[in-house]
């Protein structure tokens, strides 16, 4: 049932790589629903579909079988230029570690997202300027990847990944290459975010200790996904 107090529907959805004389099944079947505001945690061992669900979900690739609803509409059916624009106007995307372009600082990382949007340079400039305020990064604006920690660079990247107002977020083991410490204010920054700003969040994580700072926890198994527990 299409839903927009689920910005995020997975519906059966299936996908297959070509395996050799084969293929072989990286999602099987899925259902997933995110409500605006909730985070919901995945885990799975290695191999077992966790990208691949992302990746479904951000429009990246398109399932063999099934639906991905984003805000209520349905994308499988969409051309590679509407898919484009669906991502720039609705999903937010935070790999593990942030491709920021060396050459550029803080601000302007975020500001290239926005002109392709089509909105005036002022205006990309008052938003970025926010946005670094919202991931407590104001006073680094001018700054470029090499003059920020690991931590401060995938603060960027979820500056970033809000410039457009996402309706979804999905985030890629966001602090696998960070220290515990860093891991834990970058989860509670996500948590922040996803209440402030009212996106559907998926965080795939390894660290189970951060799955209480979310409102649910699903388990990825050989493409099968199994819901676990709800945490509140
Ligand atoms: P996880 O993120 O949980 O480690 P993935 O989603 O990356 O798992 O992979 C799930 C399965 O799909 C694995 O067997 C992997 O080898 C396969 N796979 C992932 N991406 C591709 C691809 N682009 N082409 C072929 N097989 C792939
Ligand atoms: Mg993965």
């Amino acid at each position: 049932m299409p839903s927009t107090s689920h910005p995020l529907q997975l519906v059966n959805v299936t996908l297959e790589y070509p395996d050799g004389d084969g293929t072989i099944k990286a999602l099987d079947s899925v259902n997933l629903a995110v409500q605006a505001g909730e985070i919901t945690s995945l885990v799975g061992p290695s191999g077992s579909g966790k990208s691949s669900l992302l990746a479904a979900a951000a429009t990246l690739v398109r399932p063999t079988h099934g639906l991905v609803l984003i805000d209520g509409a349905d994308a499988t059916g969409l051309g590679d230029k509407d898919l484009t624009a669906l991502r720039r106007e609705k999903i937010g995307i935070i790999f593990q570690q942030p491709n920021l372009l060396p050459s550029l600082t803080a601000a302007e990382q975020l500001i290239i997202g926005d002109h392709l949007r089509g909105k005036s340079v002022k205006a990309a400039r008052a938003k970025a300027a926010e946005m670094l305020d919202v991931v407590g990064l104001g006073s680094s604006a001018a700054k470029r990847p090499h003059q920020l920690s690991g931590g401060q660079r995938q603060r960027v990247n979820i500056a970033r990944a809000l410039m457009g107002n996402p309706k979804v977020l999905l985030v890629d083991e966001p602090t696998a290459a960070l220290d515990h410490e860093r891991s834990y204010s970058i989860i509670r920054l996500l948590r922040r975010v996803t209440d402030d700003f009212m996106v559907a969040t998926v965080m795939v994580t390894h660290d189970t200790e951060f799955v209480p700072l979310t409102d649910s926890v699903a388990t990825m198994r050989d493409g099968k996904l199994t819901p676990m527990l709800t945490t509140v």
